[in-house]
């Protein structure tokens, strides 16, 4: 628990270096949780390294919180790395059948979307193709009937109901089906809901939104009775990972179905206030061509752009790109920061703030969801071990001054005067430092003490 403001400080600091180290850049699909991150390294790149090693140094108890920041992010890799054995341990030892989906999820999961995508150790940047939808009011009006949906939501959990309440008060038709019976849950939402994936088929949906689990997905787009659909259904998916839906619907859906793959840069946290501004990112990936598909991909897109979403139309892979950068390392952040407890106290700085609401973002969301952005991104892996790198490296510079500093104590002035002159200071702290310490300095003591 975080019980002093110069803990919260030496906790925002470590968090802001760490990403500092990262590089991290800005991108077209930021997140809310993602902007945070950037605020974060904003607020923190200019101080200098001697305000962090004093905060570092006039508390007894940061030694603690490293060492609980290390534990967490190593119980977080312990977490996926433990189910990545699972899989395999099923792989190599359970029946032919769950063998062969294992091994195909695999395949189209990572070594498809590696040979899609450049690695980021390369340094090669996509040019980005991606490019704003214009959104013209007069495409599509709401007031007209003819432009409403029925729309059947497969998957009804976290996301699938948050996304009925704005279809539904667009005045959409929302049917919904999951493996879970939420009936009453729909009709409060004002949704048809079905338990049985063919009645739901059989209402002739123009569009099905699947809103499933990364993981659960192909599983349940195979179980679907195509049969019963109408012969131009559009298809489209909220994932937050786009090359593995993409691929899974071109392989497994009829040609006569269209495919919009789709990721809404949000959720019930971040959008609770609406959805102004947020990214919705979108690949017409099969459309056919005749007036009515074109009409209704766009009416599709209208729901979002209606709500103020920035709509960005962007290709599978480079939304994938982007996304390990910043998705990922945002929910892991937000994951390890989740594991420490933090709690609100009366005396907050703007970066403890950002990273409470970074843990708030990303505390709601399904670990299903995260070993998904894991599983499903090729580019997730190398993420995480240059987060696990740079936070080493500022644990050696840390330390490694320590040593300095002890050693000078040992050998006295007889070696390198000028480096072991580096002790903290208060006086040599930058301005920035001074206030901070000038703020704090009647509870120094006492926390010595
Ligand atoms: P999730 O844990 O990713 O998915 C939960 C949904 O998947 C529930 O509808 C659940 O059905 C279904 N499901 C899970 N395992 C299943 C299985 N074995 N068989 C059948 N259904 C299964 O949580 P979520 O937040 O609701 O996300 C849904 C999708 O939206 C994900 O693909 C996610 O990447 C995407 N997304 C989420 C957010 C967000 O902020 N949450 C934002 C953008 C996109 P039951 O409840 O009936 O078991």
């Amino acid at each position: 628990m975080i019980s002093t403001r110069r803990e919260s400080q030496f906790l925002t600091h470590t968090v802001g270096r760490v990403l500092e180290m990262l590089k991290l850049e800005s991108t077209p699909i930021n997140t809310k949780g993602y902007e945070s991150l950037l605020d974060l390294v904003e607020n923190t790149s200019g101080d200098s390294f001697d305000l962090y090693y004093g905060l570092f140094m006039y508390n007894r108890n940061v030694l603690e919180m490293l060492d609980r920041l290390d534990l967490a992010f190593e119980d977080l890799r312990k977490q996926l790395f433990g189910r990545l054995h699972e899989v395999v341990r099923k792989q190599l030892f359970g029946n032919a059948e769950s063998r062969k989906v294992l091994q195909e999820n695999y395949n189209k999961g990572h070594l498809n979307g590696a040979a899609a995508l450049p690695s980021r150790s390369e340094s090669v940047r996509f040019q980005g193709s991606a490019r704003t939808y214009e959104y013209e009011a007069g495409n599509s009006s709401c007031s007209d009937d003819s432009s409403k949906l029925k729309i059947a939501i497969v998957g009804f959990g976290n996301f699938g109901q948050f996304l009925a309440k704005t279809f539904v008060q667009q005045g959409h038709t929302v049917l919904a089906y999951s493996r879970a019976n939420y009936s009453d849950v729909a009709q409060k939402l004002g949704v048809s809901y079905f338990s049985n994936a063919d009645d739901l088929c059989e209402q002739h949906p123009e569009v099905i939104v699947l809103c499933t689990s990364i993981l659960s997905t192909e599983k349940i787009i195979k179980s679907l009775p195509f049969q019963r659909l109408k012969r131009s259904t559009l298809f489209v998916d909220v994932l937050s990972v786009k090359e593995f839906p993409r691929n899974m619907f071109l392989q497994h859906l009829p040609p006569h179905f269209d495919i919009l793959c789709t990721h809404p840069m949000f959720g019930p946290e971040s959008g609770k206030n609406g959805w102004n501004q947020l990214a919705f990112v979108f690949d017409k990936v099969r459309i056919g061509s005749e007036g009515s598909r074109v009409s209704r991909c766009n009416k599709f897109l209208d729901i979002f752009a209606r709500e103020g979403c920035r709509m960005v139309e962007m290709s599978c892979a480079e939304h994938d790109w982007h996304a390990a950068g910043s998705q990922f390392i945002t929910h892991t952040m937000g994951r390890v920061l989740e594991k420490l407890g933090l709690e609100s106290t009366p005396i907050n700085t703007k970066g403890y703030e950002t990273l409470l609401n970074l843990v708030e973002n990303t505390a709601g969301d399904s670990f299903d969801l995260y070993y998904g952005l894991f599983m499903y991104n090729v580019n997730a892996m190398e993420q995480l071990e240059r987060l696990d790198l740079a936070f080493e490296s500022l644990k050696d510079q840390l330390f490694g001054r320590l040593h300095g500093v002890l050693r000078r104590q040992l050998f006295g002035s007889s070696e390198n005067p000028q480096e072991l002159s580096e002790e903290p200071s208060v006086a040599k702290f930058s301005q920035n430092s001074a206030a901070l310490v000038s703020s704090s300095s009647e509870t120094l003591n006492a926390e010595n003490n």
